[in-house]
């Protein structure tokens, strides 16, 4: 069976947990998270790291640093992963959804704008299966507004809008290190900003809500949201290897829309975008199965499951869910989520398996 997704984990991890273990550092303390958090900031170019227990944490961190409650609304894609919704419910704002642009999938800036009412406090950009966002255009919206900024980038580790790397743009930006995103601490999650303000707010509220000076004083309600050094200690061999991580998913893209360019061009299959000013990461790699595609799209997931290779359909777009259905129509959310299909995407595939997958959905 080919796996949609595996962790690429070596010796390097394997020595950092030793060592965690060794120094008898394994919860919340201990030299790994430091480390971790100042060597991520710095490769996404941002000064303060805050990691915590996962990327939905992270999320739930951001939004209460920036002080979203009651009365506020945020919006956000629905075609995206359920908990950048369920995090605005956390913190008691509402979340407003938007639809996709049908070029590249993500959210799309000229849905955003009639969203935004006196109510709209943030915007959350997905970057979703690692296409960035048209950041320049959702930055000048929230300039515009004076709306807060707050990407997720669960899925786009590494990934660049015109040379800038996402993670950079909003104030305060979450990554995922669950075991199938681009690099891996198991569970795990970070908070990067430039605020230095907004970083150690986030440190104390992810501790519960503790003083920084007088211990075990609360003066607002907080979270264990805590990253634990073991975690951390993985984090730091991982991102060593991000961008070799990288380098190797493009090149797999690569060999994906080599093998789909006739299909891709016949409109039967389409291939994974990446605009003139986007570096995908292809956390995901993906494709729309187009109508004219002889058998439907769950038809062939379940055809290429017998044949050895586990796919999966995109999100199912969050305004259809039970808990959001407003009977809310977003037409393009709808038809990307309807077409779609992640790929096996792991950085250890081979230039064979990945033929192998191209073969059988061609044939
Ligand atoms: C994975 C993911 C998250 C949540 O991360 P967890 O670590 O699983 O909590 C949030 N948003 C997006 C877009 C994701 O892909």
């Amino acid at each position: 069976m080919i796996p949609v997704y595996e962790p690429s984990l070596g010796k390097e991890e394997l020595e950092n947990i030793n060592e965690a273990m060794k120094s008898g550092w394994i919860s919340s303390k201990g030299r790994f998270i430091s480390e971790f958090e100042e060597s991520f900031a710095k490769y996404c170019g941002v000064k303060y790291g805050v990691a915590c227990s996962n990327g939905t944490a992270a999320l739930h961190l951001a939004l209460t640093a920036l002080g979203l409650g009651k009365g506020d609304e945020v919006i956000v894609p629905t075609l995206t992963f359920v908990s950048t919704a369920n995090t605005v419910i956390f913190t008691g704002a509402k979340p407003v959804f938007a639809d996709s642009n049908q070029e590249y999938w993500c959210i799309a800036p000229e849905k955003i704008e009639n969203k935004i009412n006196r109510y709209t406090k943030a915007i959350i950009p997905v970057h979703l299966y690692g296409h960035p966002c048209d950041m320049d255009v959702i930055m000048n919206i929230a300039k515009d507004n004076d709306l807060f900024i707050i990407e997720d980038a669960a899925e786009a580790h590494g990934a660049e809008y015109n040379g800038k790397k996402m993670g950079s743009f909003g104030d305060v930006n979450c990554f995922s290190f669950y075991g199938n995103k681009i690099i891996t601490t198991g569970e795990g999650g970070m908070c990067v900003t430039n605020n230095i303000e907004l970083a150690e707010k986030m440190k104390i509220l992810r501790d519960h809500g503790m003083d920084t000076k007088k211990k075990y004083w609360y003066d607002r309600i907080g979270f264990n949201y805590r990253m634990t050094n073991i975690q951390a200690a993985i984090g730091v061999a991982q991102l060593r290897k991000l961008d070799t991580f990288i380098r190797k998913k493009r090149k797999i893209a690569e060999w994906y829309k080599k093998a789909f360019a006739n299909l891709d061009k016949s409109r039967v299959i389409k291939c994974h975008p990446e605009m003139s000013w986007a570096k995908n990461s292809y956390w995901m790699n993906s494709i729309l199965i187009e109508d004219s595609y002889p058998i439907t799209r769950d038809n062939l997931i379940s055809k290429l499951w017998k044949r050895g290779i586990e796919t999966r359909p995109f999100f199912y777009p969050i305004h259809t869910l039970p808990m959001y259905n407003k009977g809310d129509r977003f037409p393009v959310s709808e038809e990307l989520a309807r077409k779609g299909i992640n790929l096996p995407s792991s950085a250890n595939l081979s230039r064979e398996e990945v033929a192998f997958i191209a073969e059988t959905i061609s044939e």
